[in-house]
């Protein structure tokens, strides 16, 4: 026997038929022996159209608001669960976040866990009944409800593990596994049976949208396996059919490339002509930090016969009206000629723990986007991973000519 998270994602209880799946499959688990709680999200497109309602009345809304709005999505489906799971004679109860609690900083809308005791929560599934925590969501100190922000119901169950010393946590989605790359764009992506902490961390923050990174990075802390696999499959995750994400070894450090991830969730902006002298780059970005909008890749050119460089790099698609709002009221200081926004832009990335000891793996990829007549507009390396900024409407075919290049398609 022992003690299982499963967690359920947006389409996995999408209607009433797929949350009867899902109980069909923590009642399978439970006839093994096995204790079971279970983290849901909200049913599919909820969440999505929760923050609408939000929006539709002013998009400047108070983000407090925002998370009571939308934790309820959650909820309505940790009810269903747990009505699904009594009607097939088992013992289940729901659980919000509060009532556990998890406790959450004061940033509404992508908080942060503070303190997670469910040894409450723990106690009644070890006396056997079925624990149903609605993911997503947390209570913050002065008792306001709180979100993890998107896709957060993955770090809800990975918290959950840890914090009831489960064996492993089972993410249950519509994909059987982690892939060499998102297998709705490159249909030769291959399944993984494993993966390790390190590449799953890369992927995920990269873009790769099947595990929220806050999740990984949590279950890389405490060492929590987690295996991803499919709600739509038979198999159930004692069966492990999925992709377990655990300690690396020493075959997988043989691969130079493990996979690629890409997003379009960044935009990209150049100051062009720029003076180029000690203090600029601070009269950029420090303005752009305190506003808490997060920079990520950043190039600037040499400095031209009039002392000038063009700086080039990229914000979140969110952040790219306040940065250039920020960036016009800076003008006189920081003296750029024009600012340039575009946000028809893709970031591509190469992952791989054996990048850190073979050479020319990066060359391979700037190669194979020349031989496409793919521009690269900005690139940044980090030890295990290679990004390009690339036009978004070459998005697909840089993902499978790279894919064929690194030797990753399914045979
Ligand atoms: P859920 O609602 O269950 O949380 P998500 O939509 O958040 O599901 O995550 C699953 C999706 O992640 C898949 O449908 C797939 O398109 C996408 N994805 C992106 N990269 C990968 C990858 N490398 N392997 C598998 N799925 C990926
Ligand atoms: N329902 C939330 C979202 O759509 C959380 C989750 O599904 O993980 O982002
Ligand atoms: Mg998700």
């Amino acid at each position: 026997m022992s003690l299982l998270v499963l967690k359920f994602g947006g389409t996995s209880v999408g209607d009433i038929e797929r949350i009867k799946n899902a109980a069909a499959k923590v009642a399978a688990e439970v006839k093994l022996g096995h204790k079971v709680a279970v983290v849901v999200s909200a049913m599919a497109g909820v969440t999505d159209q929760l923050i609408n309602y939000c929006r539709s009345i002013t998009p400047h809304h108070d983000p407090r608001e925002q998370d009571a709005v939308v934790s309820t999505g959650e909820m309505v489906t940790a009810g269903l669960m747990a009505i699904a799971l009594q009607q097939r004679g088992l013992n289940a109860r729901s659980w919000h976040g509060w009532q556990v609690p998890l406790r959450t900083d004061s940033s509404h809308t992508k908080a942060r866990i503070m303190e997670f005791n469910a040894d409450a929560l723990r106690q009644r599934v070890m006396d056997g009944e079925i624990a149903v925590m609605a993911g997503f969501q947390g209570v913050t100190a002065d008792g306001s409800i709180s979100t993890l922000g998107r896709g957060g119901s993955d770090t809800s169950a990975v918290a959950l593990a840890i914090a009831v010393k489960a064996e492993r946590c089972d993410i249950y989605t519509d994909v059987d596994g982690v892939y060499t790359s998102d297998p709705r764009i490159v249909a030769k992506a291959r399944k993984m049976p494993r993966i390790a902490y390190e590449e799953m961390l890369e992927l995920a923050s990269l873009g790769a949208k099947v595990l929220q990174t806050r999740s990984v990075e949590l279950a890389m802390r405490y060492r929590m396996p987690i295996q991803v696999l499919s709600t739509f499959a038979n198999a159930i995750g004692s069966e492990l059919p999925g992709t377990l994400v655990t300690e690396g070894n020493e075959i997988m450090e043989q691969n130079t490339v493990t996979g690629l991830a890409h997003t379009k969730d960044e935009a990209k902006i150049t100051l062009v002509k720029v003076a180029d002298r000690p203090g600029i780059a601070a009269a950029v970005f420090v303005p752009l930090a305190q506003a808490n909008i997060i920079v990520d890749m950043i190039v600037q050119t040499a400095a031209d016969e009039e002392q000038t460089t063009d700086m080039t790099f990229t914000v979140s698609r969110n952040d790219l009206e306040r940065t250039k709002k920020i960036l016009e009221s800076e003008r006189q200081k920081i003296n750029y000629k024009n600012l340039l926004a575009d946000s028809g832009v893709t970031k591509v990335s190469l992952v791989g723990v054996g990048m850190k000891s073979h050479a020319g793996v990066a060359a391979t990829m700037f190669k194979t986007l020349a031989e496409k007549g793919i521009n690269i507009q900005v690139i940044e390396t980090s030890e295990i991973s290679t990004s390009v900024l690339i036009s978004e409407e070459y998005t697909e075919l840089a993902l499978r000519a790279l894919h064929t290049a690194y030797g990753l398609d399914a045979q």
